[in-house]
């Protein structure tokens, strides 16, 4: 007599693929996959070999190569069963995962694919150039997948949990402001904030649930539901101190997304659309395309934007301990030059 194994948790077994785990979103990714257990397999290129280390000491199993090259493509799906592919490739190689969207038809196995979003509602926003050519792309890329019949999900994770700075693609690795806040219009337009963490996280209990299949999942914590103006005052109780505000008009977003210096002005389209037009609240979430990342997930609860800007004065407490002269410095125009010890 056989004794049937109990079935094991799908997390435990689906084989994942994660492109772009080196990259800033990626690697949220990547180590929230590798949390889960399952086996994590890493499309790199060589570049960043420390960062490739690290989540190899975690388990990570290292693939080099390129999703361009569509016949490598299909054999590392095949040999390895790849189960689940996840991108996370940058904005300007989102066309590359054309690519990867035919090795995936040609094998045929894949259970779920999520492409390289992790944003906006790519099909409802709609922002200014350059802005707009990055999420055609991405259009052209969801529309691809549902031509070709893959099973997907979309996130829609909306801002990182950051000071929103409109000139900076990778907000969270700088400290938000020390000297005065740029303020966009009035302040008063809502976004969501969602910890890389918890985006990771997020991410991959979406990549197994039945109920995401061809589905948006759109991350909207209402702990993290807040303006510029709340965002400031937040930061302020944490510095101990108030800081001037400084207005940044809707023709100042405009006229540094129109100067079309990539990234920095795709990052200033976007900012125009969140925080004047409110692309992230101007539609509702109607549960049949769409889904809300809080109400599938009620027991899992997101970071505040308290709690991260927390961890700017507890890395600036660590830094502050070490004598040699600290490497996290900040990268961008308001606070050049300063450093987290700075605080206070
Ligand atoms: P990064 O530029 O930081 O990283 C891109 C990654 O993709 C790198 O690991 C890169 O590898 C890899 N890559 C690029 N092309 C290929 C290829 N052909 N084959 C294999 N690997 C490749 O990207 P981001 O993390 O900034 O962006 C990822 C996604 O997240 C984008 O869709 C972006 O729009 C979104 N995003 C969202 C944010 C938000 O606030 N919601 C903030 C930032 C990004 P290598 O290191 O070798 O170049």
């Amino acid at each position: 007599m056989t004794i049937a194994a109990a079935p094991q948790p799908v997390s435990a077994v689906s084989r994942t693929l994660i492109v772009g785990a080196t990259g800033f979103m990626g690697r949220f990714i990547a180590e929230a996959c590798l949390e889960t257990g399952r086996p994590t397999y890493l499309l790199v290129r060589s570049s960043k070999p420390q960062t490739i280390k690290a989540l190899q000491d975690k388990g990570a199993i290292i693939q080099l190569g390129s999703i361009k090259d569509q016949k490598f493509m299909e054999k590392l799906l095949k040999e390895h069963k790849i189960d689940v592919v996840i991108s996370a490739v940058g904005g300007e190689r989102i066309l590359d995962q054309l690519c990867l969207i035919d090795a995936m038809k040609a094998v045929g196995t894949i259970k779920r694919f999520l492409p390289s979003e992790f944003g906006h509602d790519i099909d409802r926003a709609d922002p200014v150039e350059p802005g707009l050519k990055m999420y055609k792309e991405k259009r052209m890329v969801r529309r691809a997948i549902e031509e070709k019949s893959i099973p997907f999900t979309y996130i829609c994770c909306n801002s990182i949990a950051a000071w929103p700075y409109h000139d900076n693609t990778h907000p969270s690795e700088v400290l938000p402001p020390l000297d005065r806040f740029q303020i966009y219009g009035d302040g008063s337009v809502k976004a969501y904030f969602v910890a890389g963490t918890d985006i990771g996280k997020l991410t991959m209990q979406a990549v197994d649930d039945e109920r995401t299949l061809n589905k948006s999942v759109h991350f909207r914590p209402a702990c993290n539901f807040l303006n510029m103006n709340e965002l400031a005052a937040l930061w302020e109780k944490k510095l101990g101190r108030t800081l001037p505000r400084q207005t940044i008009t809707e023709a100042h977003l405009l006229a540094a997304a129109a100067e079309n210096i990539i990234p920095r002005s795709i990052v200033a389209s976007l900012t125009h659309d969140i925080f004047i037009k409110g692309c992230q609240i101007n539609f509702t979430i109607d549960g049949n395309k769409d889904l809300e990342a809080t109400s599938l997930y009620p027991d899992i609860p997101f970071r505040s934007m308290a709690d991260c800007f927390d961890d700017f004065v507890t890395h600036a407490a660590q830094k502050s301990q070490q004598p040699q002269k600290p490497h996290y410095q900040c990268q961008n125009s308001h606070v050049d030059g300063k450093t987290v010890e700075d605080i206070g």
